[in-house]
C-alpha cells in the first residue's frame, strides 16, 4: 500500500501575512536535510508538508530527519488512498490491521477540505467507523474514551488515513534561518551544547566557538567538541566552529592575575574574543551555558563581571534551569553521551582552589589590566582555525 509522511507545522500558522516566507524557509530546510538520504518529493497545503519517500526502506530515515528540524511538531505516516469512499474504508482496514486490536475502543475523525467530497466530516465519520466496526467484531466503538482515533483526511490531491497514536513530536520551535544568527561558545560540556540547541530552536542560525589551550588540552578534547558540533548540526545544518587558541592568555593569567580572580578574568576574555568573530560574522548574540549558581562563576555577581566585558547581547537559555533537567534535554537532542566523555576542557587546566564567589567589577578589572589585554586578544584572533562541521 502507498505510504506517505505527513509532517504538520506548528508556530508559523501565527504569521499572517509573512507566513509565505517562513513556509518557503521550512521546505528549504526538510529539502537540504533530505537531500543526502533520500529520493523524496515534497509538497506542501493547509500547515502540513507531504513527504513521498521513493524508496520505501528509506522512510525510518526519513522520518528520523523530520524530527530533528525546527518547526515541525508532528509527524506521521499515513496510508494515501483515492478519493473515494469504497477505497478510503477498505485501505483503512488493511491499514489500521496492526492497530485496531481485539478489545480495543476507537473512534474516527475525518477532516474535508475538498469540499466537493460527497461526504462531509461527520458522515466521512460514520462510513468510514460503521465500515471498521462491521469489519473487526472484536473492537468497539467509543468517541468519549477511544484507545485508537482513526485520521481520515481528505485533501487536494488525494485522501490519507492513520492512526494519531501513532504520529511521533517533532522539535516545536522556528525553522532555522528565520532568526538571524547567533555566536554559541561550545565547551566539551554538558549545558553549551543544550544552550545551542534552545536557540537555534528558535530558528536562530548558529556559529560556534572553543577555547582551546594546546597542549594542556587533548587532540581528543578538541575531536569530541567537533563531534558535539556535529549532532547540534544535526538540527542547525551546516556549522562554521571556531577554534581560538587560548593557551597563552591561560598562561598569562596564571602567571599576573591572583588565583581566585582566574576564572573570572579568562571568561571575560573569552566574552571579548567570541565578540569579534561574531561581529565579523554578522552574528547577532552570544550564547553560553550559564544557569545560576551552578558553579562559582555562575553567581549573579560573577555573571555581571562576565557579561559586562562585552557588549553585545548575551543569550543565556539555561539560565533558570536545574541541572538535572539540562541534563535531560542533552540525552533528548542526543548530547549527553558525548559531553560526559572525561576529557579536560581549558577551563578544568587552570581552576583555582578557591574561586570567589561574591566579585566586584572594579576588582576583577584592576587584575586583568595587569596584562596586555588587545595584544593578547589580537595575537589569539591571528590564530583562529575555521572548520566547518556537517551533520552527524
Ligand atoms: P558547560 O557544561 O557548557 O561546559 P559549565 O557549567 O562547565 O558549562 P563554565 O565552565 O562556567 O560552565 O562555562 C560557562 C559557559 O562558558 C559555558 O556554558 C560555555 O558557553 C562557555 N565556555 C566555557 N568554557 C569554554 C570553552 N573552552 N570554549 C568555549 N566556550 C566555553
Ligand atoms: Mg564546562
Amino acid at each position: 500500500m502507498k505510504e506517505i509522511i505527513l509532517a504538520k507545522y506548528g508556530e508559523i500558522i501565527l504569521k499572517g501575512g509573512n507566513r509565505p516566507k517562513f513556509e518557503n524557509i521550512l521546505m528549504k530546510n526538510i529539502s537540504n536535510s533530505l537531500k543526502n538520504v533520500a529520493e523524496t518529493k515534497l509538497r506542501l497545503a493547509q500547515a502540513t508538508v507531504y513527504v513521498e519517500v521513493e524508496d520505501e526502506d528509506k522512510m525510518d530515515i526519513v522520518m528520523d530527519r523530520l524530527s530533528k528540524i525546527f518547526g515541525i511538531v508532528t509527524i506521521t505516516r499515513a496510508a494515501v488512498c483515492e478519493k473515494d469512499i469504497e477505497d478510503i474504508k477498505v485501505k483503512a482496514k488493511e491499514y489500521l490491521k496492526k492497530d485496531l486490536k481485539d478489545g480495543l475502543k476507537f473512534k474516527v475523525e475525518a477532516k474535508r477540505s475538498d469540499k466537493q467530497f460527497p461526504y462531509n466530516s461527520p458522515q466521512l465519520c460514520m462510513e468510514v467507523g460503521g465500515y471498521l466496526d462491521d469489519e473487526y467484531p472484536e473492537i468497539k466503538v467509543d468517541v468519549h474514551n477511544p484507545d485508537v482515533t482513526v485520521k481520515v483526511e481528505v485533501r487536494d490531491f488525494a485522501a490519507y488515513v492513520y492512526a494519531d497514536e501513532n504520529k511521533i513530536h517533532g522539535q516545536g520551535g522556528m525553522p532555522i534561518g528565520t532568526g538571524s544568527k547567533a555566536t554559541l561558545l561550545l565547551s566539551g560540556g554538558i549545558d553549551s551544547p543544550v544552550a545551542g540547541h534552545m536557540i537555534s530552536k528558535r530558528g536562530v542560525e548558529i556559529d560556534a566557538i572553543n577555547f582551546f589551550s594546546f597542549p594542556y588540552t587533548s587532540e581528543r578534547a578538541k575531536e569530541k567538541v567537533i563531534e558535539l558540533a556535529s549532532i547540534i548540526a544535526q538540527y542547525t545544518s551546516k556549522i562554521n566552529l571556531y577554534i581560538v587558541p587560548f593557551t597563552e592568555i591561560q598562561l598569562q593569567i596564571r602567571d599576573k592575575c591572583p588565583e581566585e580572580h582566574m576564572t573570572l578574568v579568562m571568561r571575560r576574555f573569552m566574552m571579548r574574543i567570541a565578540e569579534r568573530i561574531a561581529r565579523k560574522n554578522k552574528s547577532l548574540a552570544l550564547i553560553t551555558g550559564e544557569s545560576v549558581g551552578q558553579v562559582a562563576s555562575q553567581t549573579l555577581a560573577a555573571l555581571d563581571v562576565t557579561n559586562s566585558a562585552v557588549d553585545m547581547p548575551i543569550l543565556q537559555p539555561l539560565i533558570g534551569m536545574d541541572k538535572i533537567e539540562i541534563i535531560e534535554r542533552s540525552m533528548e537532542i542526543g548530547t549527553y553521551e558525548t559531553s560526559i566523555l572525561p576529557y579536560e576542557d581549558c577551563c578544568t587546566v587552570f581552576t583555582p582552589k578557591h574561586p570567589t564567589t561574591n566579585p566586584k567589577r572594579e576588582n576583577i578589572i584592576k587584575s586583568e589590566n595587569r596584562l596586555e589585554i588587545e595584544s593578547l586578544i589580537e595575537a589569539a584572533l591571528e590564530g583562529v582555525e575555521k572548520l566547518e562541521i556537517y551533520p552527524k
